[in-house]
């Protein structure tokens, strides 16, 4: 190992906080320092993320523990699955029904043009595990819907909902909130989108900052999405899920981020819980 690395590693341990204290004082006490919550590897890994004083040894855990559900290998899903798996989160289920088409791949980072019609959780896994080998990945090659949906939710510690219909969306925020599941909710369209995190009972759940689906909303094949745009979103969604995750950091609950990246503008939209909500109204 050079000096340079030796040096970073030593500057990275000190930054990591109290295991590395812990350590020292073991080594000066003359007995067993506490075995370190992450492996050389994972703390070579992850160094860049756990050098941020943010982070740390108890937020790189907490990924590790997580298990999240990504509703949609596709616009959105792949930019949330890959920075979750890149971040080290421990167990990400991948839902989605639909096989690579040649239309997606301008704007879906985990398909590439051999992978046109094999299914989208099957090369979306394959490149997660490449990413991340630490990371375990379970493909669904199933539509979520309200008849599978709690069985699906079973286990999960965080839905984030890539899909593209407001039907899903309905139905997953439906489920979470029966299941007290926190989700990161989102849509994009052209330039623009908005992100949304809910904890059910405790902040506004996506009925409430949107109690009926708007008519005639055009989707992304009639009124086309731009690759960044959905790349800027499904980064946005990344990201709260970790600090939802971690609780590192603020996330954007009772109400919305609204972005226009034509402008570019982001705009934070507030709302609050509905007591007559349909769907979080009795938790
Ligand atoms: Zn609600």
């Amino acid at each position: 190992m050079s000096s340079s690395r030796r040096g970073f590693f030593r500057d990275l341990a000190a930054a990591v906080g109290s295991g590395a204290r812990e350590a020292a004082d073991a080594v000066r006490e003359g007995t067993e320092p506490p075995p370190s919550p992450l492996t050389d590897a994972e703390i070579e890994r992850y160094s860049r993320q756990l050098v941020l004083p943010e982070w740390g040894m108890a937020a790189q855990v907490a990924l590790r523990e997580a298990q999240v559900l990504v509703v949609g290998a596709g616009g959105l899903g792949a930019p949330v699955a890959l920075y979750l798996a890149g971040a080290g989160v421990g167990r990400i289920g991948l839902l989605d029904d639909e096989a690579v088409e040649t239309s997606n791949l301008h704007r879906q980072p985990l398909h590439y043009t051999p992978d046109v019609g094999v299914p989208k959780v099957e090369s979306a896994a394959a490149k997660l595990r490449h990413l991340n080998p630490d990371v375990e990945v379970a493909p669904y090659q199933v539509r979520l819907e309200p008849h599978n949906a709690d069985a699906l939710l079973e286990g999960q510690d965080l839905v984030v909902d890539c899909s593209d219909s407001f039907t899903t969306r309905y139905t997953i925020n439906r489920a979470c909130c029966d299941a007290r599941v926190p989700l990161v909710e989102a849509g994009v369209l052209g330039m623009a989108g908005m992100v949304m995190s809910i904890r059910p009972g405790r902040t506004a759940c996506y009925r409430c900052a949107f109690p009926a689906a708007p008519q005639d909303a055009p989707r992304c094949a009639d009124a086309g999405v731009l690759g960044p745009a959905a790349g800027v979103i499904g980064s946005l969604q990344a990201l709260e899920a970790m600090k939802l995750i971690t609780g590192v950091a603020p996330a954007v609950t009772d109400g919305f981020l609204q972005v226009d990246l034509a402008g570019p503008e982001f705009v934070r939209v507030h709302s609050s819980r509905r007591p007559d909500c349909h769907d979080c109204g009795e938790l």
